[in-house]
């Protein structure tokens, strides 16, 4: 059995901070459409 490293994980950078975030176990269903690296990050985003 093999555990992913967590710099295997994809990484995106956020829109709204411009700051690298990596993929999370909440996003495995819509990571194609995330954007933010977090709630408040999406509140931001007018
Ligand atoms: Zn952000």
């Amino acid at each position: 059995m093999r555990a992913v490293k967590k710099q295997d994980l994809p990484t995106k950078i956020c829109t709204v901070c411009q700051r690298p975030f990596s993929w999370r176990k909440k996003w495995e269903k819509v990571w194609e459409e995330v954007k933010y690296c977090s709630d408040r990050c999406r509140k931001e985003k007018k």
